[in-house]
């Protein structure tokens, strides 16, 4: 999903709960969970990959995770997963579902949503490790009906920080920011706790790639550790 926060379409939401949806705060209802942060008020981050396996960046990627020695949780889609099953190695990591289409949710009932989302883990190698069971919607487009399916299996994960809009809204107009300026873009933003969402399946993956090893050496520099869902028994 590419990032302009949590949103839940709103059919079938009270109005009491509406206000909670909108900010994108850690969102604990009992009706439908969306956790948009850790669990944590140390400084701890997860970093969060959306839209691979891609040929082009994910290998990079994890190259870098490795060097670094991080975990981090992969969004797939299922169509991807088909396409280049075998190709990646995520072990030491957290894969977490994406849909098998990767389309947007916002025309589609509940049910269609879920259907693509069993789909999507479908095509997930069952050696891949996926426990906690993970899911996060296309463009974060999700029915608060899909969003009570993935909590009885899992957790619903979405983002408070997200780095393609932090480069996008930042750059000059038809431009792209130089390295150090969106590493530095993305860097002060973070707080303790906050769920980063960075994509190795989208055309930014080619400014990820290059920005990733110094956004992470400069969060540890900061202090950061980095977790995914899976540390956290609360989320399991
Ligand atoms: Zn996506």
């Amino acid at each position: 999903m590419r990032g302009r926060g949590n949103r839940v379409l709103l059919l079938g939401i009270g109005a009491a709960t509406l206000a909670a949806v909108l900010v994108g705060a850690p969102w604990l209802d009992a009706r439908a969970r969306i956790v948009s942060r850790l669990p944590t008020t140390e400084r701890v981050v997860a970093l969060t990959f959306d839209d691979g396996p891609d040929p082009r960046y994910t290998p990079a990627v994890l190259e870098v995770l490795r060097d670094e020695g991080v975990a981090a949780t992969f969004f797939v889609t299922g169509a991807r997963v088909a396409a280049c099953a075998g190709a990646v190695d995520y072990r030491g990591h957290l894969v977490g579902f994406h849909t098998y289409s990767h389309r947007d949710g916002r025309g589609s009932r509940a049910r269609a949503q879920i259907a693509d989302f069993e789909r999507g883990e479908e095509a997930v190698p069952a050696t891949w490790p996926t426990h906690p069971r993970c899911y996060r919607s296309p463009f974060g487009h999700v029915r608060p009906a899909t969003v009570r399916w993935a909590d009885r299996r899992g957790v619903y994960l979405g983002w408070s920080v997200c780095y393609d809009a932090l480069i996008r809204d930042s750059a000059p107009k038809g431009g792209v920011l130089p390295h150090r300026e969106r590493v530095a873009a993305l860097v002060s933003r973070v707080s303790p706790g906050d769920i980063i969402l960075l994509h190795d399946g989208n055309a930014n993956g080619r400014y990820l790639v290059e920005d990733l090893p110094a956004i992470i050496r400069e969060l540890k520099r900061r202090g950061y550790r980095f977790a995914t869902p899976a540390d956290f028994p609360e989320l399991r």
